[in-house]
């Protein structure tokens, strides 16, 4: 019910709800920080608070429920639409031979049934300029009954105008005890396991969820095994390219996860601690002796760089398997 719902990021809730109790509500917020860790969930549950018919977030009167069944008449939610790269200029301006209504448009319309309509724009980067632009001109000069989340994992590739206009939440990642409580509690994930996807979930709801299928688990265990060298994979680079990078959005955990490799890789070199892992369910894919450290340094650069480029290019499956041809350990 409202923010009894979400987990952790309690002082961002805390001051949500002050501005609500005081009626200081700002008309624009950005909500930042990484990738699944409850930011567009935290604004939805405050839509609750902030359209419930009893003010409370209750969850059970109509506004509420309307809210949960994603038919609420003053909450929008805007996102790139499946197999679009970008949120364009028709969502923001309308389009009339498409009949699409912007969001321009109807914030200038008084609210349908409570006093104020909310405007979710979740990942707020993928506004192409032009849409950015006439987004702006809404965000300049407000009309007063509208309050918008914009969510962002990426905040630096907002235009400065646009986030000069919002006022700021930034989230963090969530503790591993929070996370290993959720998966275990609320996903009923059983404890060794939950334990697991706490540690290697980088404070992420959504990657938890990620690795929790079976197939992106033992994935992730081939790719340790080919970039370590340490067996002989069944599985090549190039068909694990495919595979790993068929589903975008998992291409930047797997990203993550080679990363957190490297770094234990390089743990384990230097302390010889298994216990300060973060991958400790494949602690023996990763105990390889000593290491050549400009392996680990130039991989890490590598990884680094293709998370930069892999936003911008059409082609992922050919990055990826140039990355793993870059950094596999060649024993
Ligand atoms: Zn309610």
């Amino acid at each position: 019910m409202g923010f009894e719902e979400v987990i952790g990021h309690e002082k961002q809730k805390g001051l949500l709800l002050s501005f609500l109790k005081h009626e200081r509500m700002p008309h624009a917020f950005l909500f930042s920080g990484q990738d699944g860790i409850g930011k567009k969930k935290t604004a939805v549950e405050f839509a609750k608070h902030i359209l419930c018919e009893h003010g409370t977030g209750c969850g059970a009167c109509r506004a509420c429920a309307r809210i949960d069944r994603g038919t609420h008449p003053d909450l929008m939610i805007l996102s790139k639409q499946e197999g679009e790269a970008s949120i364009g200029i028709d969502l923001i301006r309308g389009n009339e031979e498409k009949k699409v209504r912007g969001v321009n448009q109807e914030v200038y319309e008084y609210p349908y049934e409570g006093k104020k309509r909310v405007i979710i724009i979740d990942g707020a980067e993928d506004l192409t300029r032009e849409a950015a632009n006439a987004l702006l001109k809404t965000l300049e000069e407000p009309p007063p009954f509208n309050v918008f989340f914009l969510i962002t994992a990426s905040e630096e590739e907002l235009p400065h105008t646009i986030r000069s206009r919002c006022s700021r939440i930034f989230f963090t990642a969530l503790r591993q005890e929070q996370l290993r409580r959720y998966f275990a509690d609320v996903l009923s994930i059983d404890g060794h396991h939950a334990e697991t996807l706490s540690s290697i979930s980088f404070g992420s709801i959504g990657a938890g969820v990620f690795w929790n299928e079976k197939e992106n688990f033992e994935m992730r265990k081939r790719l340790a095994e080919l970039v370590t060298g340490k067996h002989k994979s069944f599985i090549n680079a190039t068909l694990l390219s495919q595979r790993i990078t068929k589903n975008i959005d998992g291409v930047s955990i797997y990203l993550s996860f080679l990363l957190s490799l490297f770094r234990d890789i390089f743990v384990l070199n230097i302390y010889q601690d298994s216990s300060m892992i973060m991958n400790r369910d494949i602690r023996e894919i990763l105990e390889l002796g000593r290491v050549d450290l400009r392996w680990i340094e130039e991989s890490v650069k590598r990884i680094q760089e293709t998370i930069r480029i892999m936003r911008y290019n059409v082609n992922k499956w050919l990055i990826f398997e140039n990355l793993l041809l870059h950094i596999m350990r060649h024993v």
